[in-house]
């Protein structure tokens, strides 16, 4: 039975130019630009019945150029071909919320189905998207579950799958976890100008870590969830239920 859960691959991490412990500044961002960080999401792909990738990445997402748009591309497309597929072997792509950092590359995915939560569809009116409400089923064994907070309509996806032979609940968090120091230190990322809400940040993260064993943050590296010590701190009130 076990082999027929899904299994969870990285196919490439992300990385974040602003580490929980920094200071945001123009002169940490050249830091970061210079030794090649681009800033780009993880890109994460669920093989189940269909091949479905969450989020597609996009490094330096301010560069709104042809050339950086081909660069991005061959990128992933490489990454994928360390896997022996190409773009087209992908049947499914889901994005947790709309930044371009998400979904940069997705125009490489013509034969795709896309993805998203309903409110995202209908918030940008994305016509060739397909809304999933919370809670929803993808496929078996994957599920949609709205973390709203770094958006308002933001989404992460659960899989059970199998990990090292043992059952894991593995969940693609998105921004809903920016990384592991983030998830740790319980600091909130606020940089984004559609930013939504401290409290329901935090809330989502005491759900997540509730149904997951694995999380994989939008920007770093998977870790093992666990409650970390701000959650047994005054911020646990916040939580509504
Ligand atoms: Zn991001
Ligand atoms: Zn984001």
């Amino acid at each position: 039975m076990s082999n027929n859960r899904p299994k969870v691959k990285i196919i490439k991490v992300g990385t974040t130019y602003i580490a929980p412990s920094e200071q945001a500044s123009n002169i940490l961002l050249q830091i970061k630009r210079d030794l090649g960080i681009g800033g780009g999401s993880t890109v994460t792909l669920i093989e189940a019945d269909r091949r479905i990738l969450v989020d597609t990445g996009f490094d330096y997402e301010w560069l709104d150029t042809p050339v950086n748009g081909q660069k991005n591309a061959e990128n992933l497309m490489r990454s994928l071909k360390d896997l022996d597929m190409v773009p087209d072997d992908i049947d499914v792509v889901f994005i947790t919320h709309w930044h371009k950092d998400h979904f940069g590359n997705l125009g490489i995915f013509n034969k795709a189905e896309r993805l998203a939560p309903n409110g995202i569809v209908e918030r940008f009116g994305l016509k060739d998207f397909r809304g999933i409400e919370n809670q929803e089923e993808i496929t078996s064994g994957v599920r949609m579950i709205l973390t709203p907070g770094h958006t308002i309509d933001h989404a992460s996806l659960t899989v059970n799958t199998v990990a090292g032979g043992i059952t894991a609940r593995v969940t693609v968090a998105g921004d809903a976890v920016i990384s592991h120091g983030y998830f740790d230190s319980g600091r909130i990322w606020q940089y984004n100008a559609d930013f939504y809400s401290v409290n329901k940040a935090r809330e989502s993260l005491l759900h997540l870590i509730d149904v997951s064993d694995v999380i994989i943050p939008g920007h770093g590296d998977p870790f093992m969830a666990y409650k970390p010590p701000w959650t047994k701190s005054k911020y646990n009130k916040t939580q509504s239920k």
